[in-house]
């Protein structure tokens, strides 16, 4: 398949990323289809795309685009639950189901069964290597690693990673996907976390471990971060967006393949993840909140 021939985006999980990345891509003009297990995920999805902190009506606001071009861009998406149906006519998909391998392989191996011969399946995993998930795939060739940012719309990074058997076919036209979405794509090798996971995870761990010793609380921690290194947000409001089970489910992934210590989940992580406070409930539907919000009921 070349680029060209590419006109319907299937988009899997319409959670924190899936719903960006649906956007971006029918933004930029091409057909949508979003598919996740639940219709109230779905319509909490197109609010967001819509009336969300990153969604289109701020475009309006902004004066970038008009009401109509909206409802246009809108009209490119189509939700489903259905997986027959959102396979049909799918050119490219986009996986972005939680950071849990044996779930990713599982739905990657069915849209493998399902999807049209010709469509590549690209996996928006933050750092689950490659060539793993590629072995639940039979189209080992076209499958290959295509990691957004969030908020997907705003983020102009996409890093491309192959597995060991993606053909040069479907690394160009993720490459060149990403430029006609208005991103930057840059190669990464195949390793756990690729480059940005790893760094990123070692930096915020780092922060949690600088609570647990007592050097600052967190609000302070951010604070510091944003006056001193001139960071948009600090690590614990960037960990609320990102959220809490992700980040736990990515140090874990890395620490098990690579035993190095700066990956290791810090245990208060674990604390709030486990009593339900997954990160920022604009986000994650039934979190309880994200860190200021766990610190209010339990003493910092
Ligand atoms: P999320 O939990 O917000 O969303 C995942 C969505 O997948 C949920 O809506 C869930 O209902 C849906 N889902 C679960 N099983 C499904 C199935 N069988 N079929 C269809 N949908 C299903 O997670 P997220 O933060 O959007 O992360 C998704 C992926 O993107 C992960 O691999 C994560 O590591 C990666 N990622 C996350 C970020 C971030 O900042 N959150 C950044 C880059 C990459």
């Amino acid at each position: 398949m070349k680029i060209e021939n590419v006109e319907v985006i299937g988009v899997v999980g319409a959670g924190t990323m899936g719903h960006g990345i649906a956007q971006t891509c029918t933004q930029a003009g091409y057909a949508v289809r979003l598919i996740d297990v639940d219709r109230n995920i779905l319509e909490k999805a197109l609010t967001l795309i819509r009336e969300g902190p990153f969604g289109l009506m701020k475009l309006v606001e902004k004066g970038k685009l008009n009401p109509d071009q909206v409802e246009e861009i809108m009209n490119r998406i189509k939700t489903t639950t259905d997986y027959n149906e959102f396979c049909g006519n799918v050119d490219v998909v986009i996986e972005a189901v939680p950071e849990d391998s044996e779930l990713k392989k599982k739905i990657l191996s069915s849209l493998d069964e399902k999807c049209p011969e010709k469509s590549v399946l690209a996996s928006n995993t933050s750092g689950i290597m490659v060539t793993e998930l590629a072995a639940a795939v039979k189209r080992k060739d076209r499958f290959v690693g295509m990691h957004w940012f969030n908020p997907p719309s705003a983020m102009p990074l996409i890093e491309v990673v192959r597995g060991s058997l993606t053909s040069d076919e479907t690394f160009n036209i993720v490459i060149e996907l990403s430029k006609k979405l208005g991103k930057t794509p840059i190669e990464a090798k195949d390793g756990p976390g690729f480059y940005t996971t790893r760094f990123i995870t070692a930096y915020l761990f780092e922060a949690i471990r600088l609570y647990e010793a007592e050097v600052a609380p967190i609000t302070d921690i951010d604070e510091m971060t944003k006056l001193a290194f001139r960071h948009p947000m600090g690590p614990f409001e960037l960990m609320d967006l990102i959220g809490l089970d992700t980040m736990l489910h990515i140090g874990e992934y890395i620490y098990s393949v690579t035993w190095e210590p700066q990956f290791r989940p810090p245990l208060s992580l674990r604390k709030l993840v486990l009593s339900g406070y997954i990160g920022d409930s604009r986000f994650k539907p039934g979190s309880r909140g994200g860190w200021r919000d766990y610190f209010k009921v339990v003493k910092a």
